[in-house]
């Protein structure tokens, strides 16, 4: 959960930063082409009205062409560029046809000016420099924005663990009571559990049947509430672990092996609770992992399949190799999980129907899936439609 937010933190103080930035350099660059623009538009204006040569600036050239055709040059600062090639540049603003416009392949701007039916008086600017003063920005806006995208990276790592700290300790807190409580609840509940269990076991210990029906609900209750408080140790450990690398403590593991286990454990409960299990596991499929965890997951979906299946209902355990991952399916069919339900059955102590109460949960079950589930680096999810649901698990190796 930490990590989240600091990542959340990161990517929006990175992304601000980026569109600010952007947006500076942007604006630097349009502002500098248009000053450039704006200066030599002037410069061709007043060459072209008044006749004026450039001094010490954009270097220009005036040339007009007659009724004949022929192209006079009346002045030329751009040395390097022939009559010939004025004569061709000047063809060009003809066929454009526009007042003002640019010869990119030339590096020339130009200004027309109409001096009869079909005479044109045209000033050209030279624009090299103004092209290679714009490349030059770019390119050192790149080499800037890049480096204060660096250094923005580093504030906000540093911001995000100064940001999240209060949060953290505050997270830490709730985890270690969640933690100790039930804990501390494991006891006591260890011990009411076997005195009821003992008294149960005792033949003639209850001459009335009503008071031997109190005792079983109170075992259903106390196996309900050691179920939920094994459930929220497991979260509560879970969290605290966050972030530490489970890599480093995965073995090879056989999942086909793994899950032939699990499932052949289930099929008793699957009987009692007169629900098929189908299984088809591909051989070799292999992975490294946490056995025990893994275990823990398929223990979760095969509970929930089998108690919230159809009774008679065939409950359906798949395990593939696709490419370079492994993939598992457990569907059932039953009541289903409506639509607006599915993306929040991973929730903590989120229950579809908690008014479903012959049903034992506590909808903490899905919550410590996913988690194992994103400790062994895969991802999970659910699909549910007409009555038949799909839990899907992908594991990439
Ligand atoms: P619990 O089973 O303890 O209520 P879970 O976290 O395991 O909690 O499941 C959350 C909810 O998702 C359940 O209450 C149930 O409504 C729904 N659900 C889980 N698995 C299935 C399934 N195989 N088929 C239909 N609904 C399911």
């Amino acid at each position: 959960m930490i990590r989240k937010l600091r990542r959340k933190f990161i990517l929006v103080f990175m992304g601000v930063a980026s569109a600010l930035l952007a947006a500076l350099l942007i604006g630097l660059y349009l502002s500098n082409a248009a000053h450039y623009r704006q200066m030599t538009v002037e410069a061709l204006g007043s060459a072209l009205m008044e006749g004026r040569r450039a001094r010490g600036g954009v270097p220009l050239i005036v040339a007009e062409d007659g009724p004949g055709g022929q192209v006079r040059v009346l002045f030329n600062q751009i040395f390097f560029i022939t009559e010939e090639e004025i004569a061709a540049a000047v063809m060009e603003v003809r066929e454009t046809g526009q007042e003002m416009g640019e010869l990119p392949a030339r590096n020339l701007r130009f200004l027309c000016h109409r001096t009869g039916p079909s005479g044109i008086r045209v000033a050209f600017a030279d624009i090299y420099g103004e092209k290679a003063s714009l490349h030059a920005q770019l390119a050192s806006s790149a080499v800037i924005g890049g480096v204060a995208l660096l250094g923005f990276l580093l504030l906000s790592v540093a911001l995000s663990r100064w940001i999240v700290r209060p949060v953290e300790e505050a997270w830490k807190k709730q985890r270690q009571f969640v933690a100790d409580a039930s804990h501390e609840l494991k006891t006591p509940l260890t011990v009411a559990l076997s005195n009821v269990d003992m008294a149960l076991s005792i033949q003639g210990s209850f001459p009335d049947e009503k008071n031997r029906r109190r005792l079983d609900i109170a075992e259903t209750a106390l196996l309900r509430m050691k179920d939920l408080v094994e459930k929220l140790l497991t979260l509560a450990r879970g969290d605290a672990e966050e972030g530490e690398a489970d890599a480093a403590s995965f073995v090879p593991i056989d999942l086909t092996y793994l899950l032939s286990c699990s499932t052949a454990s289930f099929e008793p409960v699957f009987f009692d609770a007169g629900r098929c299990l189908r299984v088809e596991i591909a051989p070799g499929c292999q992975m490294m992992g946490s056995a025990g965890k893994l275990l823990e997951l398929f223990g979760i979906l095969l509970d929930n399949a089998c108690k919230y299946s159809a009774p008679g209902s065939t409950v359906t355990v798949r395990l593939e190799r696709e490419g370079g991952r492994i993939c598992l399916a457990v569907e059932n069919d039953g009541d289903g999980i409506p639509p607006e339900a599915l993306p929040r059955v991973f929730e903590r102590f989120f229950r579809v129907d908690p008014s479903r109460g012959e049903i034992a949960g506590c909808g903490l079950g899905l919550s410590i899936a996913e988690e194992i589930v994103s400790r062994h680096g895969g991802k999970i999810w659910a699909e549910s439609a007409g009555g038949h649901t799909g839990f899907y698990v992908r594991f990439f190796k």
